[in-house]
């Protein structure tokens, strides 16, 4: 997806605004293919003053797996992402610039990158999900250990010793 921005590029007060879909279905994440729906990008272009905003909003459903549990769970993730858009490189500037390519832009590929980047590397299906103990195997977040309780051979000798008075 190019924008040709053209049309707003010397008139302050102009906007274009664009809709989008990617299919990121191949994306791979921890050996995961999580981007199993089309990703959304919304934005907008708007002149302020002559000089190029662009603000968009990547969303899609994803479905994750639990660090911690293995479930499988749908999370929704929506990236923002906003830079300047220049003719020419500016040195100055400290916010993101990107370079117009004949007054286009790429939207895709900013979208992609914003997208990769906004990808949590930790996915937890909750932020105090208890795991699987790594004893037993079970679910601590429904269910309780199976394990037999492990008795340390150190107490298991005091308290044998205890025992023994
Ligand atoms: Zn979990
Ligand atoms: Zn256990």
């Amino acid at each position: 997806m190019r924008l040709n921005v053209n049309r707003i590029l010397h008139t302050p007060g102009a906007k274009a605004d664009f809709h989008f879909e990617m299919d990121f279905s191949d994306l791979e994440f921890g050996g995961m293919h999580p981007v199993i729906h089309p990703v959304v990008v919304d934005g907008l272009v708007v002149n302020r003053s002559g000089v190029l905003h662009c603000q968009l909003q990547a969303e899609t459903t994803l479905r994750c797996v639990c660090d911690r549990c293995a479930k499988e769970f749908d999370a929704f993730h929506s990236v923002p992402f906003s830079c300047i858009l220049a003719t020419e490189r500016q040195s100055e500037d400290s916010e993101e610039i990107v370079v117009l390519d004949h007054d286009e832009v790429d939207l895709a590929e900013l979208a992609r990158t914003a997208f990769v980047l906004g990808m949590d590397t930790k996915t937890l299906c909750s932020e105090d999900c208890k795991g699987l103990c790594p004893g037993c195997g079970a679910d601590l977040n429904t269910e309780s250990c199976r394990c037999k309780k492990q008795v340390d051979p150190r107490l298991a000798a005091l308290a044998k010793l205890l025992q023994d008075e």
